[in-house]
């Protein structure tokens, strides 16, 4: 059995910025590292072509009555600049304290190594383990994953399988780990409301038309009820239910509204109610205007009548909401509701389902959800109880990771999201690194949750 932390360092060392065309060698390096560990410990290994970077898929394969899991990864880093503000520097893994800085050792590379260590260590012990895996790692999770649901389409055949299992998702504090049980979707757009031909002079002008600004506020504003809803006519229709079971759940985290308060900087909260700010966050859609511009932004003035003016918004979705349902929806109200008087012109932006599984034993729990992802989510509890001490909380989160919603809709897997890092890992940021006491606990419960999906503990 090779060491993970050991191991770690090297992967880390591959600079694999995915975004960025001049570090197409650390992508590489990155990619061929993971392969030859996973060959090293068994598995066949093949490179499935994409636009840009190709995606690892690695097999211990077996007879049909074996169950099979999918562990997902990405191998692709976010860019490390401002490197002046790295206490050491990002490509060069340094352990400091019980933790290991460097670019990628928390997102992803930490995790997806605690379940590569976890296969290794239990294939060493039993090589003969009633289970098929399959490693699928991707190298542009950092661009959005652009080429992921051409492949999962393409692949479809050979991925076949019970469940997936993955660790790209947070947990609270160090003996607390949580089961992500619930992604936010997405639905982005851009909208432009045209007045005149071209700007007017407010002196000559004023007076005579609708400002397009004036138009534009008009419609964001009529898009929410004072109380904080979304104010578009069956925008709730599709929302799920929240089950007590979750609400019980999600009171265990030990968060107190006022300190949440405080640390947003705001004076009071705009939550819809019926619901607190850490239930709002996780359970209801929302609808938010992430730019809005329009006629001079410069210093000093200008008496302008603008031609145009543009908003940019987007809404997270959540369970069982449909994008494509929710945009026809809000263009129709927007539409609807602009005065005749302007035009308007709406853009298309990407958008990402929404994801939502229920654990087995909870009053909500679909009648057909199979046998192995059922004994997979015992199997956790009782391996993160053990490991860490703790029984997981299984909680919705507000974020989206729209692949998890793809590999629903395209392979039709659930998916089992084990969160390892932490809030103070600084993902994206300077001085990202991991815990490894985590990466150790990590190794262990990724093996006892295999082993007993196997059927062997
Ligand atoms: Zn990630």
């Amino acid at each position: 059995m090779f060491d993970p932390v050991e191991k770690l360092k090297e992967y880390v060392r591959h600079p694999s910025i995915s975004a960025d065309s001049k570090f197409k060698e650390g992508m590489v390096g990155a990619r061929e590292f993971v392969a030859g560990l996973l060959t090293s410990i068994g598995f066949s290994v093949e490179m499935a072509a994409t636009d840009l970077h190709p995606i690892i898929l690695a097999k211990r394969t077996g007879p049909e009555t074996w169950p099979h899991v999918i562990i997902y990864g990405h191998y692709d880093v976010q860019p490390a600049d401002p490197l002046s503000l790295w206490t050491s520097a990002p490509f060069e893994p340094e352990i400091r304290g019980n933790r290991m800085y460097g670019r990628g050792t928390a997102d992803n590379k930490g995790p997806l190594m605690a379940h590569i260590a976890g296969v290794a260590s239990l294939l060493e012990r039993r090589p003969d383990l009633p289970l098929r895996i399959t490693f699928l790692i991707e190298g542009e999770e950092e661009m959005g994953s652009p080429s992921f649901s051409g492949f999962l389409a393409k692949y479809r055949d050979r991925l076949k399988a019970d469940f997936v299992l993955l660790s790209d998702t947070g947990i609270p504090s160090e003996d607390q780990v949580v089961i992500t049980c619930g992604l936010r979707g997405l639905m982005l757009f851009d909208l432009e409301v045209t007045g005149s031909k071209t700007d007017l002079h407010s002196g000559l002008h004023g007076g005579v038309l609708r400002n397009p600004i004036q138009a534009l506020a008009e419609i964001c504003a009529s898009l929410h009820t004072p109380d904080g809803r979304v104010n578009i006519p069956g925008y709730y229709d599709d929302v799920l239910d929240v089950e007590p079971w979750e609400r019980q759940e999600l009171a265990k985290l030990s968060g107190d509204a006022e300190s949440y308060r405080n640390f947003l900087g705001i004076r009071k909260f705009h939550t819809p109610p019926g619901y607190s700010p850490f239930e709002a966050v996780r359970f209801l859609p929302t609808l938010e205007f992430n730019g809005i511009g329009g006629g001079y932004q410069g210093e000093g003035t200008k008496t302008v009548i603008p031609s145009k003016a543009f908003a940019k918004i987007s809404c997270r979705l959540v369970g069982n909401q449909d994008p494509e349902k929710i945009r026809e929806l809000v263009y129709r109200t927007v539409r609807e509701r602009a005065p005749d008087d302007v035009s308007i012109r709406i853009v298309d932006q990407h958008s990402g389902i929404p994801y939502v599984v229920v654990p087995p034993g909870r009053s909500n729990t679909p009648k057909d959800q199979s046998p192995v992802l059922a004994r997979a989510f015992r199997a956790a509890d009782a391996a993160i109880a053990g490991v860490f001490g703790k029984p997981p909380l299984y909680l919705r989160e507000g974020g989206s990771v729209p692949i998890i919603g793809e590999i629903k809709k395209i392979l039709g897997l659930d998916s089992l999201m084990m969160g390892l890092f932490l809030p103070e890992d600084n993902l994206h940021a300077p001085n990202e690194s991991f815990h490894l006491g985590i990466l150790k606990k990590g190794i262990q419960a990724s093996e006892r949750i295999l082993e007993s999906v196997a059927g062997v503990r």
